[in-house]
Formats: C-alpha cells, structure tokens, sequence
C-alpha cells in the first residue's frame, strides 16, 4: 500500500515530478534565506542579489537529476511491487486468478453474503476428454484451448462475479448477489457459447471443447471448502450423466 509524498510522485509523470521537486527545492531555499535576513538582520544588498541568484540556482541544479533518479527508482519499486503480485494472484497460462487468490477473494465474499443475507452461486467447470485434447493436438494445443477459456469466460459474465483457473483443466466461478435459477441461466449459456467456439491452433486448424459444469448454491451453514466441495460434486454428476452439461447442488 502506497500513501502520501511516495504514492504521489509514483503515479505523476515526469514532466509533473520534476518541476514539482524543482520548484519544493527552490522555495525552501529562498524561504530559508529570506528568513535568514530577517534573522540576522542583514541588508537587501547586493551580497543578497547574489544569495538569492545562488538559492535559486543551485537547488535548481542539484535537486532535477537527484529528483528524477528518486523517482526513477521508486518507480522500479512499484512496478517490482506489481509484478511479484500477480505472479502470487494470478495464473501465468491464462492471466485469471489462480486459486490461491480466488479461495481468498471468496471466503470474503461468502462471508458478506452471509452477514447480508444475499444469494451466492459456486462453480466448478471441468474440460471434457481434455487428455484427449492433449494427446490429438499436443501438450501446446491443451494450452491454446486453456487460454481460449481464459479469455472467453470473462466475457460471460458480470463485472462482480469472479473466474478463476482452479487448476488443471478446471476452472472455477463465484457469482454473487445470483439465485440458483439465474446461476443455473448462466452457466448454461456458458456451457453452451463455449461448446460453440472454435479454438484457433495455428495452420487454420480449430478444435471445439466442452465443459461440464457443477453449481452450488450458499447457506448459512456453508464454510468456502463446503460450498466448493459441493459444486465438485455436482460436476462430478455432470460427467456421470455424459458431460457437456450443467448439475445444481442444492445448499
Ligand atoms: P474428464 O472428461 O473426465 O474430465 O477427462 P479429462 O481427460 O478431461 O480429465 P483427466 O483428469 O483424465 O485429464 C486432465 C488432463 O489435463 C491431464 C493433464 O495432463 C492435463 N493438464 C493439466 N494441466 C495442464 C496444462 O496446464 N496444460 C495442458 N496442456 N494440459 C494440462
Ligand atoms: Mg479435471
Ligand atoms: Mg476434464
């Protein structure tokens, strides 16, 4: 968390930065000089023309590359800082969330759905035969199907509901403020828009995939692991009833 002087040189341009530091430079130095007159006494001689010339220059000289080498550097912190957290948050193959993050985000989220008494939906969507995918098309292949589904599901969904890869070929979906109906709507419609697009492979070949989807409705009594456990299970009667389909698991 970045706050104050730090967090504000960070975000302005350079253009902004420097100028600022300049101008924060030049005024402490003649405010400190024109105190010191006063101080001390001294005459608006010609020996203050020169102090004067001398405390606007000089910090003009020194502080623009000291401030621009500060800023440079605090800007290498951050974008350090932004890197190491989306290797910790985010799944390298598709850019989702990786489930570490997402069991963090969603404990929250359960946790205000049961204080607020609102609905919240899981979801665990598993890719069908995809061994076979990689063992027809190769370990590259099963990737190029796993990104394709890391871009298109966003895009089903709304800006509150979180997606994320849970790992493998599974991925994972929390949806508040939802009933069991609409969620049951809504993945069904996201079984169906993936069922229905082609996955690019390179060389004009496509391929088509499809998920079987298992949902979860939220109770009271629900811990994060419970609520997850239960969608696992619903996916898992999703495959035993043919796959490429969508099971709801009651709270
Ligand atoms: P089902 O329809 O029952 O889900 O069968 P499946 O073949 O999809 O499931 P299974 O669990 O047998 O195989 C999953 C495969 O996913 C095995 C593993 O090698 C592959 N896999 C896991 N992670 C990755 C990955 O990051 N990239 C690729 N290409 N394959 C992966
Ligand atoms: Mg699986
Ligand atoms: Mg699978």
């Amino acid at each position: 968390m970045r706050t104050g002087m730090q967090g504000f040189f960070v975000r302005q341009p350079l253009w902004v930065t420097i100028p600022l530091i300049v101008a924060i430079s030049v005024g402490a130095s003649v405010g400190a000089l024109f105190l010191l007159t006063e101080l001390m006494d001294m005459p608006y001689g010609p020996s203050f023309g020169r102090s004067l010339t001398i405390a606007i220059t000089a910090p003009v000289l020194v502080s623009a590359p000291i401030g621009g080498w500060i800023v440079h550097l605090l800007r290498e912190v951050e974008l350090a800082r932004q890197q190491a957290q989306a290797l910790a948050w985010n799944d390298e193959l598709t850019a989702l969330m990786n489930r570490r993050r997402f069991a963090e985000v969603g404990r929250r989220e359960l946790a205000l759905a049961q204080r607020s008494g609102r609905r919240l939906v899981a979801a665990l969507l598993d890719i069908d035969d995809f061994k076979r995918i990689n063992d027809q098309h190769g370990h590259s292949g099963g990737d190029a199907v796993l990104q394709a589904l890391g871009r298109a599901l966003p895009l089903e969904l709304r800006g509150t509901d979180l997606v994320a890869r849970w790992g493998g070929e599974e991925f994972a979906l929390l949806l508040p403020d939802t009933t069991g109906a609409d969620a049951a709507g809504l993945a069904e419609r996201v079984r169906a828009a993936i069922a229905q697009m082609p996955v690019p492979l390179g060389g004009g070949l496509t391929l088509r995939c499809t998920l079987s989807i298992g949902l979860s409705e939220a109770s009271a009594q629900d811990s994060f692991d419970t609520l997850i456990d239960r969608a696992d299970k619903a996916m898992y009667q999703a495959k035993a009833g043919g796959k490429n389909r969508v099971v709801m698991q009651p709270g």
